[in-house]
This record gives structure tokens, sequence and C-alpha cells, in this order.
């Protein structure tokens, strides 16, 4: 029986757009292959290429613009299942974008087929050059000496160790070439050179007068499924946490921590998130600082709720610890006269005269000044129970430290 590729005849494309030939190639191509439908998976990138999914009757996946490849190395890893069919589509402007992917996947030998629609320009975004654009149309384009060869694809996926490698021009009937490569086993790419009449060249007429050369490169690799490995869950070293205290909250609590790079603040943020987790809450733990991770502020924020939380900033804070200038000047905007607020005696708060002040450095350290100062703010405030707080870090390798800080806290 028969089977149709093309779910819809007519194709997305301008009047006399290369993409028009492949697409229809590659449909007879895969209707003389033996494929079934739902064994065929071709996967997409952006661009007028792209738009092949509509047309199609098999599986279709559209990906990010020039990670096609990657995106199909997924799917053909997750299949491995030889009775499939992965087959990616990009077009010269994807192909430049992920041009690492595509020698990486040559050079892993991984089971699928590329194509490469080249019509020398980036096609959807209004005809600006690719890397594999040809030096005629640079000429044409940038008026300018410094015209720099295109990439050879094809050249380049055979020296990475694609299986088959094969430039060809869209012209008239090529669906045996395509078979050629959709039936290797292993990676198999085919450059299909094309027009773009809207932005480059108007018919392959035109194009083939370029010095194209159709040519099929091949290597002799065998073909290796590839491996897999058992490897644990990263849930697998974690325990739940069980309910086993009670804080009391209301409805929802937020509180942000500040200090700078180095201080324990993000450590600090975990124990009292997983605190309240084992009084029942739900909690959502963010850290913040900057990408130089050794210096600077370190801010976290902690949201305590008995209800889900949909959103996990805050705007301003009911709770704020800062045990540092850097911290403070993290957090001021995001406090005020309803914020309870406990910080160093060295910061500077400025304007802000509310909150609580005391010596957290100098008793305990820099970094353990913003433990002793929750430990603080728990004990006086008896919302959420210290010993939630301590049984968080029970066996952790600084236990003797924490717990250091955390009495020193609550004997302020
Ligand atoms: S813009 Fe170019 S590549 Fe896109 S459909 Fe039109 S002719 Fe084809
Ligand atoms: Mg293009």
């Amino acid at each position: 029986m028969q089977i149709d590729f093309l779910a819809k005849k007519k194709m997305p494309y301008c009047p006399g757009c290369g993409h028009h030939a492949s697409n229809l190639n590659l449909a007879k191509a895969l209707e003389k292959s033996g494929y079934n439908l739902l064994d065929v998976i071709i996967v997409s990138d952006i661009g007028c290429s792209g738009l092949i999914d509509e047309n199609m009757a098999c599986h279709t996946v559209h990906g990010l613009h020039g990670r096609v490849v990657a995106l199909a190395t997924g799917i053909a890893y997750a299949l491995a299942n030889k009775n499939k069919k992965v087959i990616a589509i990009q077009g010269d402007g994807g192909a430049t974008i992920g041009l690492q992917h595509l020698l990486v996947a040559a050079r892993r030998n991984v089971n699928m087929t590329l194509l490469v629609l080249n019509n020398n320009v980036y096609g959807m975004t209004g005809g600006q050059l690719s890397g594999l654009s040809n030096t005629s149309l640079k000429e044409k384009i940038l008026h300018d000496e410094a015209y720099y060869p295109p990439f050879d694809i094809t050249e380049m996926a055979y020296q990475s160790g694609a299986v088959y490698a094969s430039k060809i021009m869209a012209k008239g009937e090529f669906s045996d070439k395509l078979g050629e490569a959709i039936k290797t086993e292993g990676f198999s790419v085919v450059e299909i050179i094309g027009p773009c009449p809207a932005y480059a060249y108007n018919s392959i007429k035109e194009m083939m007068e370029l010095g194209y050369e159709e040519k099929v490169l091949t290597n002799t690799r065998p073909f290796v499924a590839p491996q897999f490995y058992e490897r644990s869950s990263l849930f697998d070293s974690k325990n739940a946490i069980e309910r086993q205290f009670s804080a009391k909250i209301s409805n929802k609590l937020s509180i942000l921590l500040g200090g700078s790079a180095g201080e324990g603040v993000q450590l600090a943020a975990d124990l009292l998130a997983q605190a309240g987790l084992s009084c029942g809450l739900n909690n959502t733990k963010k850290g913040e600082y900057p990408i130089t991770v050794g210096t600077g502020f370190s801010l976290a924020e902690v949201i305590m709720s008995n209800d889900p939380i949909y959103y996990t900033g805050i705007e301003k804070a009911d709770v704020a610890i800062v045990t540092s200038q850097d911290g403070w000047e993290m957090v001021k905007s995001r406090v005020n006269e309803f914020t309870k607020l406990f910080v160093d005696e060295t910061i500077d708060t400025g304007t802000v005269d509310y909150g609580v002040k005391l010596p957290f450095r100098e008793k305990v350290g820099r970094k353990s000044a913003v433990l002793c100062a929750i430990a603080y703010w728990m004990s006086h405030s008896g919302v959420v129970p210290v010993d939630a707080l301590v049984k968080t870090f029970a066996g952790h390798k600084h236990e003797e430290k924490l717990l250091e800080a955390v009495n020193t806290g609550i004997s302020m």
C-alpha cells in the first residue's frame, strides 16, 4: 500500500522557492523507504525550512533556531530503536548557528539524517547572509572586497566522520539521492542547494552557474548504538522531609536574608527553608549573587506559606535579616516599617531607624552571622521553632559550628 507522507499538498513557500522541491522529494523518498508514518520523526529548525511541519503526515517536532541537530540527537538517543527514522531539517542559517552540533553529531555518528536546505540566506528573517553564502552573493549584498569563502558543510560533516555526506542541487527528481542518505545507518547529511527568489538567487539554473559541485562522500564507519548506563536519580540520596514541628504562620511569611559572598547566606537560607518544610509548610528559596560568586553581596529569599506559592518573589519582606553592608544595599529598598528587621550593628542603615541592631558578626564571626541572626529571630518570635532549624543540620560536617551559631543567637 502506498503511504502518503504529505498531509498537505499546498506548500507554504514563495513561488520558485527551492524548499518546494526539497519537500516533495523528501516525501517521495520516505514513501519509497518502506517506513510507516509513525516510524518517522521530522525535527525542524526555525526558518522557512521549518515550515515543513504542517505538510508532513508523520511525527514532527519544531525546535529553537540552530538547535535542530541537538534536539534530533536527543530524540535519536531516546528512541534507540532501529526501526525509527529521525530526520532533521535546517536551513543554511540554522546550520551556521548550530555548526558545532552538526560536527559533533557527525563525530558521534548519531543515527539520523540531516537535510541542510542551503539557499545562501536567512530567508525568514529578511535575507541576511549566512556562513554558507556564496561569494557572488556577498559581492552583490556587501559591496566589499573582503569576501570570505563559504563553509562547505558537506565536506565538514564528512571530515568530522559522517558516514554519508552529499551535496545536491534542488532540481527535478532527486528522491533517490535522499533515499541513499535515509537508508544509511549512522549520521548522514545532504546539503540541498536551492533558490530563495525573495532574497537571493532566483532559480536553480542561476545557482548551477555558481560552481557548486554535486558530490557524495562516504566513510566506512561501523555504526555502534549508543550505550546507556544506569544512573541513580538525584532524589535517591535525599530523604523526604517529614512534618515534625508546627509553625505559627497565619498565611504567608516572606523572609529576606542579606550578607556578603562567602558568609553562609545561601546555606542558612536552605536550612531555614528545610525548617519550614519540617513544619509542614510550603517553601520556596531563591538565591541571588553576582556572577563573580566570590565577591559582593549574597541575597536569599525564603517564602513559607500554608497555601501553595505561585509567585516566588518578595517585593516587601515580612522579615529581613541583614549581616553586612553589601547585603543591606540589596535589601534596603525591600523593607518598610512593617518589616521585622534585624541587622548587624556594623551596618549603616541611613535613614531607616526601625529594627533591631545587634553584634551578630562580632559574636560568631562573619561566616555564621546570618544563621545566628535567624536563630535570634526564631527564638524571640516563636514563629518557627528553633528545634526545626537545629534538626536540619544534624550530621552536617560543620554541625558543631552551626549549633554554636544557633545557641549564640538564642542567648542574645
Ligand atoms: S523567503 Fe526565501 S526561503 Fe523563505 S519561502 Fe520565500 S523564497 Fe523560500
Ligand atoms: Mg536559508
